[in-house]
């Protein structure tokens, strides 16, 4: 997942444009590659990266290394909260006063999620048994996510946007496009004149966004996120320019991917449900995972692996595919018929 070795960050993608690379310490994602967009009176960053020292630093760095610093950033736009993104929100905040905007949806998860998660985590205990997580494990996984709260410094949004709104910075006019799916509340900014895409974690170059069902991300959050998807393939643009990984240039080819792969997927759980009944559960210890075999996994993985597993079950129950039961207050799936 290297990009070009040789480049040096801040890298400028055109006049105006900068991709900075914030490294995520011990993270297989490596980094997060925020964007500066100069102004005609102050600029503006795309995203941060997590609140520790190393990452704080690089961005300290490589802000005074194009010539901005702290000093001259006027606005903090966040593609969604998750901790790589907005961790460092509530730092660039204090030190430079910029205007923060983020999407309503992302706002909203701001308190559960960050400030007060005690509601949030006995939800969680209680959603994981539904869906069939053994008493003796739903402890270690309802609290996986604690520990990167660490990585969280948590302010609110000075302004909101749902998307379709223009935004101008200096010689660039960007459009918001709202793309849920990996976040209830992502958003991905479009300099249609310009011919490029800046698609957050939304659309990535060889690997996949973990597209979730959680207790705070119900309805059909995949079906939400193909949606996204296919509302980007009649965007003409010449550059894709990622959160994470590397920038690329073959938009629609990449789109196709993705639906693929999740095509395959929903076929991989329809056969993991086989003749019988299932939980969301054990369709997760059955199918294929390419970072290892569910049970090797630490428990925030199995976490995102249950939550991956049944945004996949549940979008073949609305497409009609699947039906869904409760036996004793736990969630199962099936075919149609198999009675
Ligand atoms: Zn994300
Ligand atoms: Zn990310």
């Amino acid at each position: 997942m290297t990009a070009d070795a040789e480049t040096t960050y801040p890298h400028q993608i055109m006049d105006g444009l900068y991709q900075l690379r914030v490294p995520i310490p011990n993270n297989p994602l490596g980094w997060v590659l925020p964007y500066l967009i100069e102004g005609k009176d102050g600029w503006t960053l795309v995203d941060s990266g997590w609140n520790v020292p190393e990452a704080f630093d690089a961005l300290e760095q490589q802000l005074n290394d194009a010539g901005v610093g702290f000093s001259k950033l006027k606005t903090l736009l966040v593609t969604h909260i998750h901790p790589d993104h907005y961790g460092l929100a509530g730092q660039v905040k204090e030190r430079s006063g910029a205007t923060v905007i983020i999407h309503q949806r992302e706002r909203d998860l701001i308190r559960s999620r960050y400030r007060n998660p005690e509601q949030l985590l006995s939800t969680m205990g209680e959603w994981l048994q539904t869906h069939g997580v053994p008493k003796e494990f739903t402890d270690d996984l309802k609290t996986s996510a604690m520990p990167v709260r660490a990585f969280v410094d948590p302010v609110d949004p000075d302004e909101v946007v749902w998307g379709g709104e223009k935004i101008e910075i200096g010689r660039f006019e960007f459009e918001v496009w709202w793309t849920p799916g990996h976040s209830p509340g992502h958003i991905c900014f479009l300099e249609r004149g310009k011919k490029f895409v800046l698609t957050g974690d939304h659309v990535l170059p060889t690997i996949t966004p973990n597209i979730s069902l959680h207790p705070q991300q119900q309805g059909n959050p995949l079906g939400d996120y193909i949606a996204s998807l296919k509302r980007l393939e009649e965007l003409d643009v010449e550059q894709v320019l990622p959160a994470h990984e590397f920038k690329f240039t073959d938009l629609r080819k990449r789109l196709r991917e993705i639906e693929q792969h999740h095509e395959e997927r929903l076929a991989e759980m329809m056969a993991a449900i086989g003749r019988g009944q299932a939980t969301g559960y054990d369709v997760a210890r059955k199918v294929k995972w390419v970072t290892g075999t569910f049970d090797s996994f630490t428990p925030w993985m199995q976490r995102a692996a249950i939550g991956e597993t049944l945004a996949h079950l549940d979008y073949l129950v609305i497409e009609g595919t699947l039906g869904k039961f409760v036996h004793e207050g736990v969630q199962y799936y099936k075919k149609p018929g198999n009675d």
